[in-house]
């Protein structure tokens, strides 16, 4: 059958064929580690969410060979999110290990990989924010599939929740409200559009700030996000 033939009968996406068709039987089992090049089977939840901290605080540095290695900066405030990033990059590329490097108030959690490049294709000289951000459409499809995945590992990176506390006096002594709101701060044009269609296909309410800010705070949207964001742990 033609790869159109089988996707039709297996719902299975044709790059996705196509890619399981091209591994060459000379790779051994035991060398094959990349859901590109060797259709090794990706986990679509936790990449959406590594994609997020990748866009956000992610960086790829070509080592020697042709190896790549591939750095998440994790505050020390937060060890829960060290530790889902620690999570995500096992998870993504299971055949490889988990590295830690300490630095002052932050910890580096980092892989190295030759398949870097393929796994994050926006890997390129310079800033994230001077180049062009153009997700694949493989990756469009997990997106699109995992997005809240997607905008945790976004917000994780470079957003924040906050909470704003206002004091209302009350002939029975002063309350305080609190009106918590979220907000995505990143350079990129093109990262925070992926982040603000994302948003819209949760159908999330957005504003934005300024040039570089973007904003939740209407409280339904909020409540949407603390089902699968929430403070910073
Ligand atoms: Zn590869």
């Amino acid at each position: 059958m033609t790869v159109r033939e089988v996707h039709h009968r297996l719902g299975v996406g044709q790059s996705t064929l196509r890619n399981w068709m091209a591994v060459p039987d000379k790779i051994p089992e035991s060398k094959r580690s990349c859901p590109r090049c060797h259709g090794c089977p990706l986990d679509g939840s936790a990449y959406a969410y590594l994609l997020g901290l990748y866009l956000g605080d992610g960086h790829i540095a070509h080592g020697r060979k042709g190896v790549f290695r591939l750095d998440i900066a994790c505050c020390d405030d937060w060890p829960g999110l060290t530790e889902a990033a620690v999570q995500a990059l096992a998870a993504v590329l299971p055949t490889n290990s988990v590295g830690q490097r300490q630095r002052t108030g932050c910890t580096i959690v980092n892989m190295t990989s030759k398949h870097w490049p393929c796994i994050f294709p926006q890997h390129g000289p310079g800033m994230k924010h001077t180049r062009a951000i153009v997700l694949k459409g493989w990756q469009d499809e997990i997106v699109s599939e995992f997005g809240e995945e997607f905008v945790r590992g976004l917000i994780h990176s470079d957003g924040c929740r906050a909470v704003n506390r206002v004091r209302r006096p009350l002939k029975g002594g002063d309350r305080w409200y609190e009106y918590p709101r979220y907000f995505f701060t990143n350079a990129s044009d093109d990262i925070r559009e992926l982040f603000t269609d994302t948003l819209d296909r949760l159908g999330i309410e957005w504003k934005r700030s300024n040039k570089r800010i973007i904003s939740i705070t209407k409280k339904e949207a909020v409540a949407r996000l603390d089902e699968f964001v929430g403070p910073k742990y």
